[in-house]
Order: structure tokens, then C-alpha cells, then sequence
């Protein structure tokens, strides 16, 4: 015991906050088995999945050019289809990023005069440019395809009297987000959704049903389509990458809707046959294994912070004992200093970039300034342990990641160790 302290002495965690720290994780013990269980059921499937595709030392290896007969890239893409229990999957690094990935999958899939309904209220901020809740060059709207939302009930629950109302002879695509992303409403679990795909394909069985599935990949033991969904979209540097993947993003879906995406992404005749892999594999294959047990450290970090910053009185959403079907944390300070110090906190906590002190600053997009901290391997990853915030009332930061338990577990100490050393805590 002594010698972690002194380890932890090393790095500027105090015996003060380790006390505080100790009784709380001894709490959540039963928490962590359970984690543990859905990591271990989740690696075998993500093994299964590789064995089934055949995965060779070969599939390693990557092409240059056009990338004609790339079997390291359509390795992976088996590899994810077979995870996500659907017909085929586009895996991409020529997939910039989650948005992309979403923007791909819409756009591939709706044609003029055809309207999209998101049946989880509000879509992620970077949807509304995509399209054309704000009006922006290129979006769906420009294209003549309108849309509808069926707003959530005042719990933030799904209404399905709304979607019923929202669905019209014109709908052709339904998009459920999975996360609640930077929403203050509940994330959805794999049984919502579920339900919700029943609902939907009870009044128009013949819309094709897209998820965002970013943050939610392995918090579960099935994934969207599972129960239903037409097609499940996300980015590489968040879960499914592991850590890894330096970019890239999925779509795993019904043959015909990942047909469609394929000849936007690349060109009509060309669809999946081309798009070099360059030497990306590697990292695409080995993030897909790491990342149940990633996702798993990212959760306990999560839970942990919550559990702890509760006990000193802080609002946490979701609380340390609510279920949990994403990555994300999010711990209201009440003050502006307190925010800044966590965020500091996790920043000096981090294997890159740990002498950066980070500092609230305006952002394009933002109403008000913005501290960010991320000391990441991966630039913008957010499955590595990271937090941001507004500066503004209620002095919301959310806090997301951790490639290993440890370093999730430092990082909440030494947030922990600032707040203390400024006088906003007593422990
Ligand atoms: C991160 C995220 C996106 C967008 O992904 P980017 O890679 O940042 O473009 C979309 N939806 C949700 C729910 C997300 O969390």
C-alpha cells in the first residue's frame, strides 16, 4: 500500500486524497465485476468476429493506389460486419470523422423529395449544418430533402406519440442517436432502441433506420443491430478504434444501405473496390480488439469521477449508480474556478502534453468561451482521457475516456488534487 502512495507522491496525488479516494472505489467494486463481465463478453465476440473473417497475418499488410483486392481492408470490413451481426460494413479512413460518417450515410441513402425524421429529438450539434437545420452549403436541404423531429418528452425519454406523428408517406429515413452526446437527456440503451425500431417499423416497416452509435460501441452486449437498425454509424477515434485508429469511421448495415454509402463515399461504379488501406490496418484490427476492454476503463473512470465528485456535493449526470450506455460524465461545479481546476486537473494527469496548462478560450460554434483538456495521442480523440466545458452557468464540464483504468483513475485524483490545492474542496 505504501509503495502506491509513494508512487502516487511521485505524481503529485496527495495521501489526503487518496483516503478520500479509497472508501469510494471500495464502492463500487460490485460495479467494476459488472463492467468487467460486459468487457469479457464483448472481447469474445470481437474475437469471434476476426476468426469468422478469416484474419491473416496478411490482412495486416495494406495497398497504395487505387487499392484494387485490399484484403487487410476488406478483412476488417467482414471483421465488422460480423460484430455488428450485419449483411456488410464500409471501414474507412477516407471516413474523416464521425460527422462524416453520419453525413455519408445520409446522404447515400435519401434522394430528393424524400424526408428524414430523427426520432431522438434534437440531433448532435454537427448534424444541424449536415442537414440544414442551419442553413449551410451543401446540406441535405439544398438537395430538396426536408426534415422532421419528433421531439423527446419533457424527461427526455423517447415520445413515441411524436414519432408517430413525425412519420409521413415522404419519410424514408428514421436517425436514432444513440448518446446523448453533450444533451442533457438520458443516453438510450440497447432495449429503448429496440422498442423504439418496433414502434417505428410497426407504422412503416419499409423506412431504413439509421443509428448514431458514437460513444455507445461495447457499453453493451449488442449493438443497435441487433434489434433492428438498418445501419450503425460511428468514427475510429472514439470506442470502436480502441485507442488506436489514428482517423477513420463505419457504417455496418443491411447490404443494399452500405451499397449506397460505399458509391457516394468513392463513385458511382467504383463502391467498394477501391480506397487504399495505406499501412492503417494494423491499428484498425488491434484498436478492434483492445476496445471492449477500453471501453470498459473508460466507464470506470466515468464512474468513479461521478462517485466522487457526488460525495463532495457536486451534480453528476449520469449519477455514479445510473446505468450506463455511453462514455460520457458529466459534473456540474456551480463556479467557474472549480470547472477550470478539473479540467487542469485531468490535463496534468496525461502521458502527452501533461505540462499544459489549459485555458478557457473562444470556439468557433460556441457561445461562450471554452476550456479543453486533452493530452492525447490521437489528436481530438475523445476515448483517451479528456474533458471540456463552457464557461457559463451551471459550469458543466463533461469528461470522457481512458485508455486504461489507471490513467482514468489518476486522472480523477489529480482533478481532485487541484480542486483541493485552490481551496474549492474540503476532504
Ligand atoms: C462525436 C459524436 C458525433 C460526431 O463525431 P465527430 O467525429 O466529432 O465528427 C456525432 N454524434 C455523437 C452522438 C457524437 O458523440
Amino acid at each position: 500500500m505504501s509503495d502506491i502512495y509513494e508512487q502516487y507522491a511521485l505524481l503529485g496525488i496527495s495521501g489526503r486524497v487518496l483516503d478520500f479516494a479509497a472508501p469510494v472505489l471500495e464502492t463500487l467494486r460490485p460495479r467494476f465485476a459488472e463492467l468487467d463481465e460486459t468487457a469479457e463478453f464483448n472481447q469474445l465476440r470481437v474475437i469471434k468476429a476476426m476468426q469468422d473473417a478469416h484474419v491473416g497475418e496478411a490482412n495486416l499488410m495494406g495497398t497504395t493506389g487505387y487499392g484494387y483486392d485490399d484484403i487487410g481492408r476488406e478483412g476488417i470490413e467482414r471483421t465488422y460486419a460480423g460484430f455488428f451481426g450485419t449483411e456488410d460494413a464500409l471501414v474507412r479512413p477516407q471516413i474523416t470523422c464521425g460527422t462524416h460518417a453520419l453525413a455519408l450515410a445520409l446522404s447515400a441513402n435519401l434522394r430528393p423529395g424524400d424526408e428524414l425524421l430523427s426520432a431522438s429529438g434534437k440531433p448532435y450539434d454537427t448534424l444541424e449544418e449536415v442537414i440544414g437545420i442551419r442553413p449551410s452549403r451543401g446540406s441535405l436541404a439544398e438537395f430538396g430533402i426536408s426534415y422532421r423531429q419528433a421531439d423527446l418528452n419533457e424527461d427526455g425519454s423517447i415520445s413515441f406519440e411524436n414519432i408517430r406523428r413525425g412519420l409521413t408517406e415522404k419519410t424514408r429515413l428514421v436517425e436514432i442517436q444513440r448518446s446523448r452526446g453533450y444533451l442533457t437527456r438520458p443516453t438510450l440503451s440497447i432495449e429503448q432502441i429496440g422498442e423504439t425500431i418496433r414502434f417505428i417499423r410497426s407504422i412503416r416497416p419499409d423506412v431504413i433506420i439509421m443509428i448514431d452509435n458514437c460513444y455507445g460501441e461495447f457499453t453493451e452486449r449488442r449493438e443497435p443491430s441487433q434489434v433492428g437498425a438498418d445501419m450503425v454509424v460511428g468514427s475510429l477515434i472514439k470506442n470502436p478504434g480502441g485507442g488506436l485508429a489514428p482517423t477513420g469511421g463505419y457504417i455496418a448495415g443491411t447490404a443494399e444501405c452500405v451499397a449506397n454509402c460505399a458509391v457516394r463515399l468513392t463513385s458511382p461504379g467504383l463502391g467498394k473496390e477501391v480506397g487504399a488501406s495505406l499501412g492503417i490496418l494494423p491499428s484498425y484490427y488491434e484498436g478492434f480488439f483492445l476496445a471492449p476492454t477500453m471501453t470498459a476503463s473508460a466507464i470506470k473512470g466515468a464512474v468513479f469521477a461521478a462517485a466522487c465528485y457526488e460525495r463532495l456535493g457536486f451534480d453528476c449526470f449520469p449519477k455514479s449508480a445510473d446505468p450506463r450506455y455511453d462514455i460520457v460524465q458529466a459534473v456540474t461545479f456551480g463556479s467557474p474556478e472549480a470547472e477550470i481546476a478539473f479540467c487542469q486537473g485531468i490535463q496534468a494527469a496525461a502521458p502527452v502534453d501533461s505540462f499544459v496548462v489549459p485555458e478557457p478560450d473562444t470556439m468557433p460554434g460556441y457561445d461562450a468561451p471554452v476550456v479543453m483538456a486533452a493530452g492525447a495521442f490521437v489528436s481530438g480523440s475523445t476515448v483517451e482521457l479528456s474533458a471540456d466545458g463552457p464557461i457559463r452557468e451551471p459550469y458543466t464540464a463533461y469528461f470522457q475516456g481512458g485508455l486504461s483504468w489507471p490513467h482514468a483513475k489518476l486522472g480523477v485524483l489529480k482533478s481532485l488534487q487541484y480542486l483541493l490545492d485552490r481551496n474549492l474542496i474540503t476532504i
